[in-house]
């Protein structure tokens, strides 16, 4: 974690139910330390960072940080909050386990996407829920895909098996769809891709 970079953000997240949380921020890109640089291709998160801000159409730019809200510590996962249109979480857990390699470049490209996708949501009066997360399910495997034609090295097949983890398993609740649902819907998906030859 880049010190310089570390910055406190003050949030009041609707959508979570949460009064005020507190979250301090770690901006990952530009930590030229870190082990999550790619190589061979490999988007880096500067690499992704510049796709979101290319891909969303907004003068802001977004920036891919470690978010520490109540709970992450545990979680593995990634959030955008409701009034915040200019960051992506990432869970220390799930930075974790991309700096392992268990999440590799192609599963991170993906859920950076999803989130994405979130963003896209905000604002809106129909926001949250399954229906959501399968149009940012969408969102993201659209976003690697571009990130694959730009050149960059990534596996769609191996991006969506994330949902396959066991460590990232988990059944169907009131916000999310069960992780083996939003697997094959991404592999019918490229299923039919593939047979349009795409
Ligand atoms: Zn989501």
């Amino acid at each position: 974690m880049c010190k310089h970079h570390r910055i406190i953000h003050r949030v009041i997240d609707v959508v979570l139910g949460l009064m005020v949380a507190i979250s301090i921020a770690a901006t990952l890109s530009g930590c030229g330390t870190m082990s999550m640089n790619g190589s061979n291709g490999d988007p880096t998160f500067s690499d992704l960072e510049a796709m979101l801000n290319r891909e969303s159409g907004m003068n802001q730019q977004i920036s891919i940080v470690v978010g520490h809200l109540y709970g992450d510590e545990t979680n593995v996962g990634a959030y955008t909050l409701a009034d915040d249109d200019t960051h992506i979480y990432v869970t220390p857990p799930m930075k974790r386990w991309y700096e392992q390699g268990i999440v590799t470049h192609s599963m991170m490209a993906l859920i950076v996407g999803h989130e994405l996708g979130h963003i896209s949501h905000h604002g809106k009066a129909t926001r949250g829920g399954p229906s959501e997360e399968i149009f940012s399910d969408y969102y993201g495997l659209l976003f690697i895909e571009e990130a694959k034609s730009d050149g960059y090295s990534i596996n769609l097949r191996e991006a969506i098996s994330i949902w396959r983890l066991p460590q990232r398993s988990a059944p169907a609740s009131a916000s999310h769809p069960s992780s083996e649902s939003r697997y094959q819907r991404l592999k019918e998906k490229l299923d039919q891709w593939e047979r349009q030859g795409k």
